[in-house]
């Protein structure tokens, strides 16, 4: 979707020019990713011809866009005017001469390097840096209404999980079982699929395994991982299957990341760091033994991207507040043999997390 409706626009930007005067930023310039979208409710279409929104700390910003997309702009007076450029102009020219007197410019951190690298040419004289941590700042605590998506979102996602435990896997490869799940993804309301990561037997120790022609057989573990997104929201859950009856040895690796995603979720509160609840995962995991197979970080944050702030890492001291959301996730990996992966969005509430996959987490077992 091009356009998001719903939101208070001149509102968002009203905090954007209050955060760039705390830090000192002349201007913002925002293309194609996240930012855009989050200021103006317009997303930029990722090619070749530029896209940018030059947002001034004083002045009205102004959205240079391609003449020939002009028409998918819904315009918002107030909080941009247009600036539709010709198939002969040169909309890094345009850009730079809108910086007007602007001398530290922030840049949305997903902007193409040819058109930053333009710019820099033709304004030598302007400091320019990342505006990631100016649009983290902004887009960190979620507002209600970006809540309420994300939850229907992850119904959405839940929905599916439960069919897929009426599912037969047997028989079936990967790549069928990807089509599927991305088939129910977008039956059960979401847009589109974003992902769709089905990893079976070994493959399953591969944590962004791209789905194949295995065919799925008896005895198999399955790692299912997807989402989509709901009115520009995203869901992202991971459930495991097992095809027939599981070994002990797999059993009890899968209750330790089940205990293990437990007690992440327990450890959610408003001012715990981010790194506590990568610690506490890590700790269950580490006990029993499989510390060396958990091979990533226990989280991600989540909204109008599939991956964002806060990230739950060794390192993030940030304080964790009221309206973050992201995924709590570990997992275990056992080259050669299977991967495990249990996968939940929170969203942080006045006293813990309120979970917004509800589907079971128990081991589906599938024909
Ligand atoms: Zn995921
Ligand atoms: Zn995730």
């Amino acid at each position: 979707m091009s356009d998001l409706t719903g939101f208070d626009y001149p509102g968002r930007m009203e905090r954007a020019r209050a955060t760039m005067a705390e830090r000192g930023i002349d201007a913002l310039l925002l293309s194609v990713g996240a930012g855009l979208p989050y200021l103006t409710g317009y997303r930029a279409t990722p090619m070749e011809r530029l896209t940018m929104a030059v947002v001034p700390a004083r002045g009205e910003p102004v959205l240079a866009v391609p003449e020939l997309e002009a028409p998918r702009v819904v315009p918002r007076p107030g909080v941009f005017s247009l600036r539709p450029w010709g198939e002969t102009e040169d909309p890094v020219g345009i850009v730079a001469g809108l910086l007007g007197g602007a001398r530290s410019v922030a840049v949305g951190d997903s902007t193409w390097a040819r058109f930053v690298l333009g710019l820099q040419a033709r304004r030598p004289e302007i400091g320019f840096e990342p505006a990631g941590p100016l649009m983290t700042r902004l887009r960190l605590r979620k507002e209600p209404s970006e809540i309420e998506r994300l939850r229907r979102a992850g119904a959405a996602a839940d929905r599916v999980a439960l069919r897929l435990r009426e599912e037969r896997f047997a028989g079936r490869t990967e790549r069928e079982l990807a089509r599927l799940v991305a088939e129910m993804t977008v039956e059960e309301g979401h847009e589109s699929a974003a992902f769709t990561i089905v990893a079976s037997g070994p493959n399953g120790a591969s944590p962004h395994h791209e789905p194949g022609g295995r065919v799925v057989t008896a005895g198999d573990a399955v790692v299912v991982d997807f989402g989509g997104s709901v009115d520009g929201y995203h869901s992202d859950t991971t459930r495991c299957f097992h095809v027939g009856p599981p070994p002990a040895a797999f059993l009890e690796a899968y209750e330790v990341v089940r205990r293990a995603q437990e007690v992440g979720v327990t450890a959610v509160a408003p001012g715990v760091a981010a790194e506590e609840i990568d610690r506490a995962t890590r700790a269950v995991i580490d006990d029993a033994g499989y510390g060396d197979f958990f091979i990533h970080r226990t989280g991600h944050g989540i909204g109008l991207e599939v991956h964002e702030e806060p990230y739950l890492v060794a390192g993030n001291d940030l304080a964790l507040g009221a309206g973050m959301a992201f995924s709590i996730e570990p997992g275990i990996y056992l080259p050669g043999e299977f991967g495990i992966r249990i996968e939940d969005i929170v969203v942080v509430g006045d006293t813990g997390a309120e979970r917004l996959n509800q589907s079971p987490r128990d081991l589906g077992i599938v024909g």
